[in-house]
């Protein structure tokens, strides 16, 4: 093809033939039949075709510029609306007469038929040979400069001339148990199916082919950590007893549990690759430093890396706290501390003095040398991608590691994106926790919100009000919290110390500020979503969230795990007035549970599954065509393949399994790359 029409495909990362074969379809449209203009109903979503008869731009009130376009299907008249898009109503001149075909919501009146903003296309441009209409027909995903027209035939092309030479991956025994079609076939039923049925099947099987791949890649990373040759603790049962004993709390049941968990590993001989899943406040650190000791008395180094200075000061904290007082030298690596001290922490740690590091993306970085580095604990996993992950393991001889997360992953998920490491759950808070009370306010509710806030600051509590998200910039988000600190300061709180926290804060700043509202000089603590994750003050009763509608639903809870931390009883109020139902259903779920793993459940619902594949924590292949939620059935049924044949032949050495390991070696490639992007 010629280079403009292949740059422009290039826009949709279409580069090969092979990629044009799993451009699979957004969706279908059954254009065997219309749907007629006279007998749609009110709110059905419809595909309709007829002949433009008149184009026009309408102003509005609010100066919007409306364009009107009449569809004409012999049966009645629809009108086809957009807002603001000028060009609109050029296109549409030049296809005066012509037929259009238009996909979307209908708005009946009382004598009109409305579209909004429909997906649509041209019948006559194409040229394509009655690929358009008359069939089922695939709608893909476009970009500027193709429409679906020349897209589906330059797909159709590939199709009958490739489709069946694309080698097959599933040995004939795994499709024949399980009526899977071809690849050949499937790949034509997927594009363009001669009934529903087929195109069922030829889904089926693609993700099925997809899932089996998926689990066959994460099956052989778990075998391989595995087999890995690690280190072998010779004593773990000492420093779990030392260390149950110098912690001023008695460790929870789910605790000791994980931490058994945690110390068998460790004493095996294979490279521990262990995720501890637990709610804000479940006492993961605690875990951490049973680690950190068993390494320590051992003979080993440990590392713990969290992802914000802030957390990994605090890490500082309470981790010096404990362990310094069992003779363990415990250092802090941050890229904001003086040149000179950084300098003398790294030659602590080369030399062996250092026995536990805590510190951020600095720990990673190179000129970093351990002496014998024996244990990696990466907190907060999610803020790291699986790079960073294995560069902090890459700094010793195949150290054990811990990773954790506060972000509860839903069970399907850990099956796919987490399915090579072995999962540990803190599933117990520590004793004497009230739960946060969550309430959901309007924004014209805000001077009550407040009042109340005052009542308990009164009593001596602190707060936390959490500034509405600014996605744009870094510079803005900060500027808007340091209004809204000067607001709350002289307007709301006038009799209060009013401090402020945001990412743009040099790391004394920040650090002063911190320290200021641990001990109680501040009242107030304005932040950004910097204060998300570990910050920890028992005496902050109550979170005010502005805009709350503005955050996700885990980060939502994540933010709120900031109180409720002390003995006292403890509130988070959302301040929102949600746009969608969307919006208004993430706030009810909040103010309904508590339970993190429920949250991630209604977050994964209400997102999709897309978010968490094929970026760069995931470590995983974007999903093509299968939908972790809506396919669940199909992947147990993969995992179950991919075990059992693997069981049969671990390296897929034999012939007929040469196209599947090849599948896996590709998908391998893809997530190397996605992870460096
Ligand atoms: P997270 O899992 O959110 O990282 P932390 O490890 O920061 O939780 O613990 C939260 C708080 O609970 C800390 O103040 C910690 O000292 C305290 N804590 C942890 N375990 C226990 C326990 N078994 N009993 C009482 N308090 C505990
Ligand atoms: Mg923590």
């Amino acid at each position: 093809m010629g280079e403009r029409l292949a740059e422009t495909l290039a826009k949709l990362d279409l580069h090969t033939v092979g990629d044009l074969l799993r451009h699979y379809p957004r969706r279908h449209e059954d254009r065997a039949r219309f749907a007629r203009i006279a007998d749609v109903r009110d709110g059905e979503t419809v595909t309709l075709a007829g002949k433009v008869t008149s184009v026009e731009n309408r102003p509005t009130k609010t100066r919007l510029v409306l364009t009107k376009v009449s569809l004409d299907d012999g049966s009645g008249v629809a009108t086809l609306v957009w807002f603001n898009q000028w060009r609109m109503k050029q296109v549409f001149e030049k296809l005066h007469g012509k037929r259009v075909v238009a996909y979307g919501k209908v708005a009946r009146g009382f004598a009109s038929v409305e579209v909004s903003q429909p997906e649509w296309e041209a019948l006559d441009d194409g040229g394509d040979g009655g690929l358009s209409v008359g069939r089922i027909v695939p709608i893909y995903a476009a970009t500027e400069g193709i429409g679906q027209g020349r897209l589906r035939s330059i797909i159709h092309g590939a199709v009958e001339r490739f489709a069946g030479d694309v080698p097959e991956a599933l040995p004939p025994a795994l499709r024949g148990e399980r009526g899977l079609p071809e690849i050949g076939d499937a790949l034509r039923d997927i594009h363009f199916p001669p009934d529903l049925a087929s195109l069922e099947n030829a889904r089926r099987r693609l993700v099925f082919e997809e899932l089996l791949t998926m689990q066959l890649l994460l099956a052989g990373r778990k075998a391989s950590a595995r087999e890995a040759r690690g280190l072998a603790f010779a004593d773990t049962d000492g420093p779990v007893a030392e260390l149950a004993g110098a912690l001023p709390f008695a460790l929870t049941n789910a605790q000791r549990r994980v931490i058994g968990e945690v110390a068998a590993d460790m004493g095996a001989p294979h490279v521990m690759n262990r995720l501890l899943q637990g709610d804000v406040g479940s006492g993961k650190t605690a875990v951490a430093m049973a680690a950190m000791l068993i390494a320590a008395r051992n003979g080993y180094q440990a590392a713990l890396m969290a992802p914000t200075e802030i957390l990994a000061e605090q890490h500082l904290r309470g981790v010096r706290g404990t362990l310094e007082d069992l003779g363990i030298r415990v250092d802090l690596l941050t890229g904001s501390r003086p040149a000179r001290e950084k300098a003398a922490v790294r030659a602590r740690v080369q030399s062996g003095e250092t026995g536990v590091v805590v510190g951020t993306h600095a720990l990673i970085q190179e000129g970093v040398a351990f002496a014998r580095l024996g244990l990696a604990v990466v907190d907060e996993q999610h803020r790291f991608g699986v790079l960073q992950r294995a560069a902090l393991g890459d700094k010793g001889a195949r150290p054990d590691m811990l990773v954790m997360t506060a972000t509860p992953i839903p069970r399907t998920l850990t099956l796919t994106v987490y399915g090579d490491l072995d999962v540990s759950v803190l599933d117990e808070l520590p004793p004497g926790r009230k739960p946060v009370r969550t309430h959901w306010k309007r924004g014209k509710e805000k001077a009550q919100v407040y009042e109340g806030v005052r009542k308990l600051l009164a009593e001596g509590r602190q707060a936390y009000v959490v500034c509405p998200l600014v996605e744009e910039s870094e510079k803005l988000q900060a500027r808007a919290a340091t209004e809204l600190a000067a607001h709350l300061a002289q307007h709301v709180f006038p009799e209060f110390e009013v401090g402020l926290l945001h990412g743009q804060l040099g790391a004394d700043a920040k650090e002063d500020v911190m320290r200021r509202f641990r001990d109680g000089t501040l009242h107030v603590l304005v932040a950004t979503t910097v204060i998300e994750v570990g910050v920890d003050v028992p005496n902050a009763a109550v979170m005010v969230i502005e805009d709350a509608d503005r955050f996700g639903l885990a980060q939502l809870h994540q933010l709120r795990g900031r109180v409720g931390r002390g003995a006292h009883a403890s509130f988070c109020v959302l301040l929102a007035d949600p746009k969608t139902d969307e919006g208004a259903e993430r706030m009810r779920v909040l103010t309904e549970t508590n339970d993190g793993f429920r949250i991630a459940e209604e977050d994964l619902r209400l997102r999709g599954p897309g978010e968490f594949y094929g970026t760069r924590q995931s470590g995983l292949p974007a999903l093509r065509i299968a939908d972790v939620l809506r396919d669940v059935e199909i992947l147990k049924e993969a995992r179950q393949a991919a075990f059992a044949l693997l069981a049969k032949d671990p390296k897929l050495a034999r012939p007929e399994h040469g196209a599947l390991r090849s599948a896996i070696q590709a998908k391998r490639q893809d997530v190397l790359l996605a992870a460096a992007a």
